[in-house]
């Protein structure tokens, strides 16, 4: 059985103050024992979060990383630092980075190489814009972005890879795949893992995004290829995201 997993982005939201309230709540809460959890603040939060979450169950994750180890590159943050503050998740090509700095499948690639390097298990973000969907072309986008990245892993690189599929027309905008939307694009994109090693397809881990909120997370969680969520907007609540980690 694949290990649920909900992660919450704060992009580039939150304040100390939000990162100690996440350190009470989830440090007193009945939590599902079976559930990695896992919260990805902005860099300045990351070292108060380590602290503010030893006596909870949450997981540290980071939104970017660069590719390099160190060097003449300001502005950047190397895996190997993130590392030294219990990093244990990257987000790479999340679409606000695709979209916003350009990010390409190469660099994407190159940013989820540096994460397996150090250790981190990399959170592949995919998925389609409204115009490539009303166009037909939700699938090509998909698997062009999966496998720019999969079909030069290694078998055990690729079993570190979690997938988030998260479509652009839903993120932020609280309009919601339908789960049934949702569930058919993870069912292609397992498939497509399977072309490679049916084992490993089983195991992968694949995340929905999108307008993922409290009361919609059930049904979305429900579907059978959809092993957790990646949420932006309610995991800024501490009571909307633990909701949604206790329906997962
Ligand atoms: P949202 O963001 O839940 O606010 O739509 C999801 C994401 O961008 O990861």
């Amino acid at each position: 059985m694949r290990r649920p997993l909900i992660a919450g982005n704060w992009k580039m939201n939150g304040s100390a103050a939000l990162v100690e309230a996440f350190g009470k709540v989830f440090a007193d809460a009945k939590l599902p024992a079976d559930v990695d959890m896992v919260v990805i603040p902005p860099f300045p939060y990351l070292d108060a979060a380590r602290h503010a979450f030893s006596n909870t169950p949450l997981r540290l994750g980071a939104q970017t990383l660069n590719p390099l180890h160190s060097g003449a590159h300001t502005g950047e943050v190397s895996g190997r630092m993130l590392k030294e503050f219990d990093v244990a998740y990257a987000l790479v090509g999340h679409s606000e980075r695709r979209q916003l700095y350009r990010e390409t499948d190469e660099q994407v690639f190159e940013r989820l190489m540096a994460a397996l390097e150090v250790g981190m298990s990399p959170i592949l973000c995919v998925g389609e814009t409204l115009e490539e969907r009303d166009a037909g072309h939700t699938m090509d986008v998909v698997l062009r972005q999966v496998g720019h990245v999969m079909a030069r892993l290694e078998a055990a690189q690729r079993c570190e890879v979690i997938i988030a599929y998260e479509p652009v027309w839903a993120i932020g905008t609280g309009r919601t795949a339908t789960p049934e939307q949702a569930q058919d694009v993870m069912a292609g994109i397992r498939a497509y893992q399977a072309s490679f090693d049916t084992s490993l397809a089983e195991q992968l881990r694949l995340l929905y995004g999108g307008s993922m909120n409290a009361n919609n997370a059930a049904e979305l969680l429900a579907q059978p290829d959809i092993d957790g969520g990646l949420v932006g907007g309610a995991s800024l609540k501490t009571d909307d995201f633990y909701a949604i980690c206790q329906s997962a």
